[in-house]
């Protein structure tokens, strides 16, 4: 079997990791991205592409010339308060751009979707942890793009064929426990990062915002779920569609909930050093808490995150950090 896989937005934090990791289970990665925020160096398992999932032509001459058998997609935008301010980009890009690829895919006859979906599809969660079934009701135009394209891939599969996954992540966190990828957001706007950057001097503090939520320290929960341990579970879902398997929505998390005090903490303990602290007003749209039931990628995919531990994470993310100064 042709095991080329093509890879939309590999030259970002997650595309890039899962590329490694489709190398390393016998998988060709072609990486297609319009390099807008990917980087150059995070592409090392396979060809680039430079190209926008929005052209027609861009995409023809990478199914043609590659002729993957299934596709993982994560070329989206993903700053939420821009897509409050700016909604027009989000669904342009997210929505128009998936609808533009899914439509190269019936061209070329590539009949297999990985989607990189989202926790933010919940908005505010009823109850927790979130199970797979549980309400979708977005509170942001970054969340209706991907609960939008969820509904695409139903309706495409009912009357293409086209199986998918749609995979929600949780809090995408840490670095390659081999140090060769990491995270490098310009604007950087994600909680670890910007804590590693207080440890390392190159910020003044770290602000939390808020500190009076109904929570055990007053500070927001999220479930960080190791970038790698991602990785994993694209490799284990483009994997089953290709064998046949059902499409499958499901969510990746640890099942843990961390607050931002203890991201904090858990950086100070690895990384040896005292991060400064500004507390500061809640963020508008961020809610209390979230994590994931993740039991539904346990069974579908035979899949457990393997650095589930807050530590473990932020030790390879503060390793990418201080070797890079940045
Ligand atoms: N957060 C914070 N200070 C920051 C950045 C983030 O207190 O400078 C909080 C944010 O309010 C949320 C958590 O850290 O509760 C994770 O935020 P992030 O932006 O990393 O991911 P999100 O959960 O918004 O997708």
């Amino acid at each position: 079997m042709d095991k080329t896989i093509l890879v939309t937005g590999g030259a970002g934090y997650i595309g890039s990791h899962t590329c490694k990791a489709l190398k390393k289970a016998g998988y060709t990665p072609v990486t297609l991205d319009n390099m807008v925020y990917g980087h150059d160096w995070a592409v090392k398992w396979g060809p680039l592409v430079k190209g926008d999932i929005l052209n027609a032509a861009d995409l023809d001459g990478v199914f043609a010339k590659f002729k993957p058998s299934g596709v993982l997609h994560f070329a989206a935008f993903a700053y939420v308060g821009e897509s409050v301010q700016n909604p027009a980009k989000y669904y342009h890009n997210n929505v128009t751009g998936t609808l533009s690829l899914l439509d190269a895919m019936r061209r070329h006859d590539c009949g297999h979707i990985v989607f990189s979906s989202t926790c933010a599809t919940y908005g505010v969660p009823k109850s927790l942890p979130i199970p797979e079934d549980h309400p979708q009701h977005p509170i942001n135009p970054y969340g209706w793009s991907k609960l939008m394209i969820e509904q695409i891939l139903r309706d495409y599969e009912h009357a293409y064929g086209v199986t998918h996954a749609a995979l929600r992540y949780f809090n995408a966190a840490g670095a390659d426990p081999d140090g060769e990828i990491g995270e490098d957001h310009d604007p950087e706007t994600h909680l670890i990062p910007l804590v590693l950057h207080a440890a390392l001097g190159l910020r003044k503090h770290i602000e939390i915002f808020g500190t009076d939520y109904d929570t055990p320290d007053g500070t927001a929960v999220r479930d960080y779920i190791h970038v790698t341990d991602l990785a994993d579970a694209h490799v284990a879902a483009i994997s089953r569609l290709l064998d046949k398997g059902a499409s499958m929505m499901l969510n990746l998390g640890t099942g843990v909930g961390n607050t931002v005090r203890q991201v904090i903490e858990a950086v100070e303990r690895v990384s040896g050093r005292k991060v400064p602290v500004k507390e500061g007003p809640r963020r508008a749209g961020d809610p209390p808490a979230l994590y994931a039931n993740a039991g539904g990628a346990g069974k579908l995919l035979g899949w457990t995150p393997r650095l589930s531990n807050i530590d473990a994470t932020v030790e390879t993310a503060w390793r990418w950090h201080e070797k890079r100064g940045r």
